[in-house]
């Protein structure tokens, strides 16, 4: 063969196997998305506090799972406030909405406001403290970032040395086994899967409806990565979120209001959550309450007006330099196409779970819902973390553990912690009746309280049992200083099952304030005064 043939042998001769290799690969990838091999034993969309708890799971029990996980940035529009190129909204990294924009940074800002609260207690055990302590926000956001960026950063490296395959991709459903991920380059990739979580969580909800508001407000997604301080704020909501970040704000010093339509805390007690709020009324938040905004207008020193009206139609307005808006989160499902492959939403959008006795299994059978975007179910980070967890080892381990959604402990945290366990007092009454509880309760005053006088008006006990000695424990609820740390015990009472009995033969623990729950025993029908004197 002359050397010109043979070039054009080789070179034919590649082109040849280059076509076999695509046309393999092609019938590969045909024979995998529908009776043969898929790519991935699992494939979950959503890289927050459940998705990655349970590809981590599932990657541990010997499965091939991906991850996907990709932030869209906040709708908030920088540019104004901090100059050209800030145009883009508030983003983050990998960890979801607990690590980056939700607990993690909440927490650290209501620890920040408590240290402010020390401070000024510490006068009165001897501490020689300036009278004016001020706190910089720039530092402390600082701090806060870098902390969240090395949890991003931890993230990252668990799911490589799990064995999870991350791709930072926006997925959606291109069939109920197919999953198409594109990047922030606009790259595709195509995942098929034998089953799908989704856990894509939610977002702030920015109502359009009110003139001005989606253009000017603020939300939890972006107030952790503020990059001046918020100055006097408006914030508009009366549940977990709103109320946190109020309190956490006046604590750090800002000139701080509450605009509530109806009530606060709905989900709660109410007696517990008229403690919460007259606790942050007396250490300075200001409430409007039945009030809603009607227009946010921003005026010519960058401030922004609010117009606001009440329940009786008065109208008002005022000045603020922040306004932060925290009236729920929605699902982020629009873009799954999860309909379209018959998976069944809620009228907001969330996943609906319990198909075949599974809480998690949505109406396609081999795709699952975990987390905040499913139907129904508290959205709190430990019980995503849970159901991922438990619902890996029921799809490889064998397990046939289901999450339990009852009795899940939970603290709000403002900046007086209020933790609670079990059932509010007036769902007991509704589903007992009343001649069939006992609601045990006292008023006590914690001892780091005493020194520098504080107020300790709303630190407050509640115990809602079974009547009887041997009746169950029903619910557990606690206001004051590191109630969160306290229920966490007692939530292990409950879920074992804790009578009355077993709760008031405990020994406390002296000085402690949780030692108040086991020594509770005033009723309220006794109408006896509740107030704890002496030790
Ligand atoms: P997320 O953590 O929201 O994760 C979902 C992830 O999926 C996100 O990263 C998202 O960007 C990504 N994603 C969305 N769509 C796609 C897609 N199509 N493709 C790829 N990725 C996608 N809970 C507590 O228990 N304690 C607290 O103290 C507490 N404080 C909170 C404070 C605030 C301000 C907020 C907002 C929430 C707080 N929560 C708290 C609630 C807690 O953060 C959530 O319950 C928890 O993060 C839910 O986890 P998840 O896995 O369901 O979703
Ligand atoms: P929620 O859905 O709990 O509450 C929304 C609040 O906004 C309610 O007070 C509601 O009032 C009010 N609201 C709704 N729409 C409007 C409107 N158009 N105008 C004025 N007010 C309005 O949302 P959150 O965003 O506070 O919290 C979301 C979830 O995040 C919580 O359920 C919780 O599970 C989780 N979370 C947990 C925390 C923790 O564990 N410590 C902390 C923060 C969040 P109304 O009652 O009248 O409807």
């Amino acid at each position: 063969m002359s050397a010109p043939m043979a070039i054009r042998y080789r070179k034919h001769h590649r082109l040849f196997s280059q076509n076999i290799l695509h046309k393999c690969r092609h019938l590969l990838r045909y024979l995998s998305s529908s009776h043969g091999k898929r790519d991935y034993d699992l494939v979950v969309i959503g890289g927050g506090s459940g998705g990655l708890a349970c590809s981590k799971e599932a990657a541990q029990l010997g499965k091939r799972v991906a991850v996907l996980d990709y932030v869209n940035p906040s709708p908030h529009d920088w540019s104004g406030q901090y100059g050209q190129g800030y145009g883009q909204g508030t983003q983050w990294g990998l960890g979801g909405t607990c690590v980056n924009v939700g607990c993690i940074p909440k927490k650290l800002m209501h620890q920040a406001a408590l240290l402010g609260h020390l401070i000024e207690d510490s006068r009165s055990y001897g501490w020689d403290v300036p009278e004016s302590v001020n706190n910089d926000w720039q530092k402390m956001c600082g701090a806060i970032q870098n902390y969240i960026k090395s949890l991003n950063w931890g993230h990252r490296v668990q799911l490589k040395d799990k064995n999870v395959e991350y791709l930072n991709a926006l997925g959606s459903f291109a069939d109920p086994h197919t999953i198409r991920a594109v990047d922030a380059k606009g790259q595709e990739r195509v995942l098929t899967t034998e089953n799908a979580v989704v856990a894509v969580g939610c977002r702030p909800l920015l109502p359009s409806q009110i003139p001005g508001m989606a253009e000017h407000a603020v939300t939890s997604d972006d107030l952790f990565w503020m990059k001046n301080s918020p100055g006097k704020t408006l914030v508009i909501g009366g549940s977990y979120i709103a109320l946190e970040s109020a309190g956490f704000l006046t604590g750090l010093g800002f000139d701080t209001t509450v605009m509530v339509r109806s009530i606060c805390l709905r989900m709660f007690d109410q007696q517990m959550a008229h403690l919460v709020t007259d606790y942050m009324e007396n250490s300075g938040t200001r409430f409007l309450k039945q009030c809603v905004p009607v227009r946010v207008e921003k005026n010519g020193d960058g401030k922004l007006e609010v117009q606001y009206q009440d329940a009786n139609g008065n109208k008002d307005k005022e000045t603020f330099d922040t306004v932060l808006l925290a009236v729920g989160r929605s699902p982020v499902t629009k873009q799954l196409n999860l309909s379209q492959i018959g998976v069944d939403l809620d009228d907001v959008g969330k996943v609906i779970g319990d198909y075949d006795g599974d809480h998690e299994r949505s109406s396609v059978s081999h795709i699952y819902a975990i987390g905040d975007v499913l139907h129904g179910r508290p959205e709190l980070t430990p019980v995503a973390i849970k159901a991922g967890k438990l619902l890996a080892h029921r799809l490889f381990g064998g397990s046939q553990v289901h999450m339990d959604y009852d009795k899940v402990p939970t603290t709000v945290f403002t900046p007086l912690e209020y933790g609670v366990v079990g059932i509010s007092e007036e769902t007991a009454n509704v589903t007992f009746g009343d001649s069939n509880i006992e609601v045990y309760h006292a008023f006590y005053v914690p001892l780091e309280f005493a020194i520098p006088g504080r107020d300790a008006t709303q630190c407050y006990i509640k115990v809602i049992c079974e009547k009887g000695d041997d009746g169950r424990v029903l619910g557990i609820h606690l206001t004051g200083p590191n109630a969160g740390e306290i229920i966490q015990g007692f939530s292990v009472a409950i879920t074992c099952g804790a009578t009355w009995r077993q709760l008031s033969s405990s020994i406390g623990i002296h000085p402690t304030t949780a030692e108040e729950l086991v020594k509770i025993h005033i009723t309220k029908r006794s109408g006896k005064d509740p107030t704890v004197t002496g030790c």
